[in-house]
């Protein structure tokens, strides 16, 4: 590399443009490289390089349907659906005929996956309900993103037709949150153990977080093998308690999604960035989340209202950026082939 970056830096990312993944102390010196300089756009250029390399030219598009607003008791202090944030009063889910309209058109558009969200205080057999509607309604494989779960739930939600789960140890978990990060962590293991594909992002990530424990996330991920990590930053919705911290910047962003992406190595199918934007596209993400229904990050009911973007506005940030929408998921590629050999037994 002719950029003059100091030694230490080139042999990290020369490790990282491998795909060898990152130790902790390497990418806490990645951590603290300046925003703006030479090494941090060396960096971002070199987990590009590693996603372009490992994903093709693919972009992901896995589309987030907020299943139902409510109260929610658990009252994480990042999320708008809560009882203390009093934004929403009442509980309210949206009906099956809405949901399959979100399902159909988001597999008309070339969605590659739906992710499914719920509040933490949602009933499972209902969930299980409308997993299976949707798996009778589209072909798009389906993505759940609710509370944790035990091995006979997981079971029951393949049986249902999930084929993937995204969960997170969140940022401030045990602190900004009720929940214990040993339980978020024994879910994550339920998921590997009953064969669903785990879904992660370090998140909701603020200002006020230390480099070690978004680093310690990272390293999370790449330890049990997520199928896809990345970086959403926290959005603070209107009367928000964490307003007094602010929020990080797309470029603060993609230079998280670098570091995590160089973390991962070969390990990660995808890489994600959220909510969407153009920078990270081009610091080792491929993966957007369009969004419709519920949000934790919005005030309004049907965030696809709100600071919800579509899946026509994510696919035109990806061909901006040099990604392309359309082709096959690489997530779940493993479930197309065994959809082709089912076509033809
Ligand atoms: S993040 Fe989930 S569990 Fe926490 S308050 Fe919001 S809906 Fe409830």
């Amino acid at each position: 590399m002719s950029w003059n970056l100091s030694p230490a830096v080139a042999d990290i990312l020369k490790q990282g443009a491998a795909g060898e993944g990152l130790n902790r102390d390497q990418a806490l010196a990645l951590m603290a490289l300046p925003l703006h300089g030479r090494e941090c756009y060396a960096l971002m250029q070199t987990a590009d390089a590693l996603s372009r390399e490992r994903f093709g030219r693919k972009g992901e598009n896995h589309f987030h349907i907020g299943i139902n607003v409510a109260p929610c008791p658990l009252n994480c202090r990042f999320c708008s659906l809560t009882v203390k944030a009093g934004i929403f009063t009442e509980a309210v889910t949206f009906d099956d005929a809405q949901l399959v309209a979100w399902a159909r058109q988001a597999e008309a558009q070339g969605a590659d996956a739906l992710n499914l969200m719920t509040t933490g205080n949602f009933p499972l057999a209902r969930f299980l309900a409308i997993g299976r509607l949707l798996k009778a309604a589209v072909a798009t494989p389906l993505v759940a993103n609710t509370r944790d779960i035990t091995h006979a739930e997981g079971e029951d939600l393949l049986a249902a037709g999930f084929v993937g789960f995204y969960h997170a140890v969140r940022l401030g978990e045990g602190r900004d949150t009720p929940l214990k990060p040993e339980k978020r962590i024994a879910t994550i293991q339920v998921i590997k153990d009953v064969g669903l594909r785990w879904m992660n992002c370090v998140e909701p990530v603020g200002p006020e977080h230390r480099p070690e424990e978004i680093v310690d996330l990272m390293l999370l991920a790449r330890q049990y093998r997520a199928t896809y990590s990345g970086i959403m930053r926290r959005i603070n919705f209107p009367g928000s308690p964490m307003t007094e911290h602010g929020m990080i910047s797309e470029l603060q962003m993609a230079k998280l999604t670098a570091i995590s992406r160089l973390v991962m190595g070969d390990i990660p199918l995808a890489h994600c960035t959220h909510e969407p934007n153009g920078a990270a596209l081009m610091a080792g993400a491929n993966l957007l989340f369009p969004e419709v229904g519920s949000s934790p990050r919005d005030g309004r009911a049907d965030t696809g209202q709100g600071r919800g973007q579509g899946i026509d506005r994510c696919r035109t940030l990806h061909r901006e950026m040099g990604w392309e929408p359309d082709g096959a998921s690489n997530c779940f590629r493993a479930i197309d082939e065994s959809r082709k050999w089912k076509a033809e037994s």
